[in-house]
């Protein structure tokens, strides 16, 4: 068999992710053993513990080896301890700091509802059921960081506050391509949220992303405005396959649409860059639980399948990775966050386990 190699950064980071992502590494090394590639997993510190050790939440080492990396890893950054630290070296930092240095620009966030974890959801069983969309998110652009910006006082005496919304062709040409190309991966359906009716940043996104569709005559592609899209997340969630949009529009409907699944535990993500990506759960450090061994794995581990399917072209042990997932909830095992009455309650590491053992069994 061909003998691949891969080199993957991991950072663990604080609360939390160290325990969930010595799960996600059992499942790398279970596809690293039956497929005979070689991931090599360098591990690195950012985030909180690298402020400890070194001062600064993403020393230079840390960043070199996200850069030579053709993934990175990532658990969860901060914690109550840090909270008291100037804004520039918070764990948080850390985040951004990796975003920039891979020339982040689409988040990806996959929101699936399991079947077995239904009733998890506060929306009614018959609305979530089924619901399979895949939210692909600009990130460079946008009110986020077009200029001019900032508080002004004004001449009357009255402050004025100014965000401009910018978006270039290019960004937004290489934000369809990509969205484009996972929608061909998918159903063939792709749907672009914007405020075309009343911005004129916005008329532009529709007119370049529908030119970018001209090449993908495969893929049926719809438009929507981002207030009718809020209200049909709700109503009819299951019509989505996938979604793309700007950084404002996304970071509030990507929120919207993760609590449709009800379990934070459950939601992983995939941010792409030019030759790299970071994959991460979408929660937190969850410093409440950290160290109990008690947190759920599974958005961790679906990160790893995540990173198989979009950076390491391996989509069949990606999927595998997630029919494993699904297969362990399928036999009841539940961590604390999404377990019921009449379910199995296990550790993080067990749970870790339940995955991997089902993994193994469909590997073979
Ligand atoms: P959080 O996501 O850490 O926790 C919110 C709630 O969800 C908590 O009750 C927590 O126990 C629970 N939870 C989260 N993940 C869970 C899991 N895998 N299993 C079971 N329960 C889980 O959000 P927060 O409490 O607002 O933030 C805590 C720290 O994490 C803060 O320092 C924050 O800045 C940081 N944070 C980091 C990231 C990141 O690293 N990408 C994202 C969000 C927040």
């Amino acid at each position: 068999m061909k003998k691949e190699c891969f080199k993957i950064a991991v950072f663990a980071g604080d609360g939390i992710g160290r325990e969930i992502m010595k799960e996600a590494l059992k499942i790398i090394k279970i596809i690293s053993d039956d497929k005979n590639i070689n991931f090599q997993l360098h591990e690195g510190l950012a985030g909180g513990c690298a402020y400890d050790h070194f001062g600064t939440p993403l020393p230079d080492s840390s960043l070199q080896l996200a850069r030579q990396s053709d993934a990175v890893l990532l658990g969860a950054v901060g914690g109550p301890q840090w909270e008291h630290l100037d804004y520039s070296i918070r764990p948080e930092r850390a985040l951004l700091g990796l975003r920039g240095s891979l020339g982040i620009y689409a988040n990806l966030r996959p929101i699936v509802a399991f079947d077995e974890l239904l009733d998890a959801s506060p929306l009614k069983r018959s609305i979530v059921q089924g619901i399979d969309i895949m939210i692909v998110r600009e990130l460079t652009g946008d009110v986020y960081f077009g200029k001019p910006r900032g508080i002004k006082q004004g001449k009357n005496g009255k402050r004025k506050g100014t965000n401009t919304l910018v978006y270039t062709e290019d960004e937004i040409r290489r934000i369809a391509v990509r969205a484009f190309e996972i929608a061909r991966t998918r159903k063939k359906n792709l749907l672009s949220v914007d405020k075309a009716n009343i911005l004129e940043t916005m008329e532009l996104w529709r007119d370049v992303v529908t030119e970018v569709g001209r090449s993908y005559p495969d893929v049926t592609l719809q438009h929507m405005y981002v207030d009718n899209c809020a209200l049909q997340l709700i109503r009819n969630p299951a019509q989505f396959d996938v979604i793309v949009t700007t950084n404002l529009f996304g970071d509030i409907l990507s929120d919207e649409a993760a609590m449709l699944t009800g379990s934070i535990g459950m939601l992983p993500s995939a941010s792409l860059g030019k030759k790299s990506a970071l994959y991460e759960p979408i929660h937190g450090s969850a410093p409440d639980i950290a160290g109990q061994n008690v947190a759920n794995p599974l958005a961790m581990i679906l990160s790893v399948a995540l990173m198989l399917r979009y950076s390491l072209s391996m989509p069949a042990e990606a999927q595998l990775i997630e029919n494993a997932v699904t297969e362990t909830l399928k036999e009841g095992f539940r961590t604390r966050d999404i377990h019921q009455p009449d379910k199995k309650l296990v550790s993080t590491a067990e749970m870790g386990d339940h995955v991997a053992e089902n993994l193994r069994r469909f590997l073979n």
